[in-house]
């Protein structure tokens, strides 16, 4: 079967082809046949779109909404420049398979799409009002393209945390508080981090019930898991995705009394707070330079600038403090994993998270570490390490596919 995954944000959509079934899905041999993202949808937007083993291309186009940027994709899966192996029609997309980012208490697996689920993603805006309206725009416009015989799968980043016990969720705050408005802890990142975990026991041989491992997500959105018996335990990232590490343009942790400081002597506005934790806190905020670890790394590397050190020392410092807590909740853990761009791409980062994290029983190997290449799965720790540490590259898209055909065959989800 042949998948359309759509990851849909405010001003952008993301998508793959992606080749699976069941029988695929069972030797691990899926193919990539296209990927593509449009940017800055509403105004010039700016398109990249790219066939297997063919160059990326480049384009610029009005696109006014997503409806007319799937359009704009689709046209193009479709068409003769693509060239895309065993799709000419609309009739050789099987279904789609999109990202929905908050599934609250209701979701907590992956369900195909019909009017009820659509009313309950709808419900749940209010718990993420910046993501689950764009994620229902992709919806809306991909049933308006591909009509009611194209079945669409809506694959949740909070479900795979449902699993959570109550003393993880819980805010300790008045309980009916949860009772009357569910406010808890969700958790996001779900898809990577089952991801990792899926990969983990593949290359570690091991069984569902074995894994018992530590995922980190690092990226411009940064989350911690603590994964016990193969399912999501604790989580760093709550109600919303700002809680827990430093991110990006997001603080994490914080005292909530900060907030009511902030008004008084800013005369800040609630939504004014909620801009400045979200958007211009983080490595940005302290840095006062950029979100991006990239180029602060440059920038303590060339220039020694003392708050680029600052902003990367505390994000490091962060990392650590959830692995001492989630190797105290699980009573250790056999491995672990890092994900996501800095994850997956910074021997700096990863060297200096597990520096110092010895007397734990977690030993970096500097050798290997240094000697992954980009882009690759491996083991990273020390031959007698406890605990093992592997970067695993993640790949969200895979699973939304995966999920969609079972969804699709009805065929139960193990990961
Ligand atoms: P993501 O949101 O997963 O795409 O990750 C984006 C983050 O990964 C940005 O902060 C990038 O600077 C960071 N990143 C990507 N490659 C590298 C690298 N080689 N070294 C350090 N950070 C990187």
């Amino acid at each position: 079967m042949n998948i359309l995954v759509l990851n849909c944000g405010s001003s952008s959509l993301k998508f793959q082809i992606i080749e699976t079934d069941l029988d695929l899905i069972e030797k691990d041999t899926e193919t990539q046949k296209a990927k593509g993202l449009i940017e800055r949808i509403g105004s010039q937007s700016l398109i990249t779109l790219q066939a297997d083993g063919k160059p990326s291309i480049k384009q610029a186009a009005p696109l006014r909404d997503h409806r007319a940027a799937l359009d704009y994709v689709v046209r193009w899966i479709i068409s003769a420049e693509a060239q895309i192996p065993g799709i000419r029609s609309l009739a050789d997309i099987h279904a789609i398979g999109h990202r929905v980012v908050h599934g609250a208490e209701k979701f907590t697996k992956s369900v195909i799409i019909d009017e009820e689920v659509i009313k309950g993603i709808e419900d749940t805006i209010e718990l993420a009002p910046l993501h689950n309206p764009a994620n229902l725009k992709g919806i809306y416009a991909a049933r308006e393209l591909m009509g009611p015989g194209v079945p669409q799968v809506a694959v949740f980043d909070t479900s795979f945390h449902s699993t959570m016990p109550e003393t993880s969720y819980l805010y300790a705050i008045p309980y009916q508080l949860y009772r009357r408005h569910k406010i808890r802890k969700y958790g996001f990142h779900g898809t990577s981090h089952r991801y990792a975990a899926y990969r983990y026991r593949k290359i570690a041989g091991k069984g569902r019930e074995e894994t018992n491992v530590i995922t980190l997500h690092l990226g411009n959105g940064c989350s911690a898991c603590a994964i016990k018996r193969g399912e999501s335990f604790d989580t760093s990232m709550g109600l919303t995705p700002l809680e827990g590490l430093v991110m990006g343009t997001r603080g994490g942790d914080i005292d909530p009394s900060v907030l009511e400081f902030l008004a008084h002597k800013e005369g800040m506005s609630i939504s004014e707070i909620d801009t400045v934790l979200n958007k211009q806190s983080g490595l940005l905020g302290l840095s006062g330079l950029t979100n991006d670890m990239r180029d602060l790394l440059e920038e303590e590397h060339e220039h020694q600038d003392r708050r680029a050190k600052l902003a990367i020392d505390i994000f490091c410092q962060r990392v650590k403090k959830y692995i001492g807590a989630y190797l105290a909740e699980m009573n250790g853990a056999d491995a672990i994993i890092f994900t996501g761009g800095i994850g997956e791409n910074s021997k700096t980062i990863r060297q200096r998270i597990c520096t110092g994290l010895e007397w734990l029983g977690v030993e970096i190997d500097e050798k290997r570490n240094n000697e992954l290449q980009h882009g690759k799965e491996g083991e990273i720790s020390k031959a007698g390490s406890k605990v093992k540490l592997y970067v695993i590259p993640t790949n969200e898209e895979l699973l939304i596919a995966r999920d969609t055909v079972r969804s699709v065959k009805d065929a139960p989800r193990r990961w």
